[in-house]
């Protein structure tokens, strides 16, 4: 586990802000989600954490370490990402996408060990998706798809996850497996989310962002406010709790406009 630190992150590309101006950070084992509308620029804020994109201004620290200093190699040692479209063009076998999560372990040019190979067997088994090991990516479900990512993850052995809507395209049963393996996993967690009630329920601190910028953080039950919900997302909400565990959920209108 690691904390992770954001800190006044700007984002400019041809002279839009997509990101202005973003801090934020993520304590040791904490699952941090980034809830916002459609385009308020959580993508492009992971990218930056996850490297796919530099940004304008601003640091993200990994520990007390500076992570556009590090090498590729030695930021993959610490973050493994699930993209929000995480596509693999070239139809590897789920073996060989998980394999891949070793690279930033080996040294070049040097074979697979062993030992990597125990890594990547226990990371598939232990998001259900062991006997998919033979089989090629591409033929895989969605739901597949994505465990088969999150082993690859996993198989990294990072100390922090980012990941981007990591539900999407998934059944109900499949978007809360895939939540509690991520809460499972014990490492410090920054995701996206779409689902307000899913992050409400497998968060421990929300971040709403819109138009690029923070607007509101917390606990979910103290940011998920009626108010809140119709600024940024155009909704009435009424907040009722679970009625078996007493946390926030939501249940929505469309806001006519007055
Ligand atoms: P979200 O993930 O919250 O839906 P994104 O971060 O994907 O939002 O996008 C935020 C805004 O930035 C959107 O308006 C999007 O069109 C724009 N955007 C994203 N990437 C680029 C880019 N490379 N060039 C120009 N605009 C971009
Ligand atoms: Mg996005």
């Amino acid at each position: 586990m690691m904390r992770i630190d954001i800190d006044e992150l700007t984002v400019e590309i041809s002279g839009a802000r997509l990101v202005d101006d973003v801090t934020l950070r993520a304590d040791e084992g904490q699952v941090v989600g980034l809830v916002g509308p459609n385009g308020s620029g959580k993508s492009t804020l992971l990218r930056c954490v996850y490297r796919a994109l530099r940004p304008s201004a601003g640091t993200v620290r990994l520990g007390d370490e500076d992570l556009y200093t590090m090498s590729a190699r030695e930021s993959a040692r610490r973050l493994a990402a699930l993209p929000q479209e995480a596509v693999t063009e070239f139809d590897f076998t789920v073996a060989e996408v998980v394999a891949m999560g070793r690279l930033p372990h080996q040294r070049s040019m040097a074979r697979t060990t062993e030992e990597d190979r125990r890594t990547c067997e226990a990371a598939l088994a232990g998001v259900g998706a062991g006997h998919l090991t033979d089989r090629g990516f591409l033929t895989l479900s969605g739901g597949e798809k994505q465990r088969v990512l999150i082993a690859r993850a996993l198989a990294q052995q990072p100390r922090v996850l980012v990941l981007d809507e990591p539900t999407n395209h998934l059944d109900i049963a499949q978007q809360l497996e895939v939540l509690a393996l991520v809460r499972e996993s014990g490492l410090t967690v920054l995701t996206a989310l779409h689902d307000l009630n899913l992050a409400a329920l497998h968060c421990d601190v929300l971040h709403v962002i819109d138009g690029g910028r923070i607007v509101a953080s917390g606990a979910p039950h103290d940011v998920l406010t009626p108010a809140l919900l119709a600024e940024v997302f155009g909704v009435r909400a009424h907040r009722v709790p679970h009625p078996e565990t007493g946390a926030v959920q939501l249940l929505f209108d469309r806001l006519l406009a007055a």
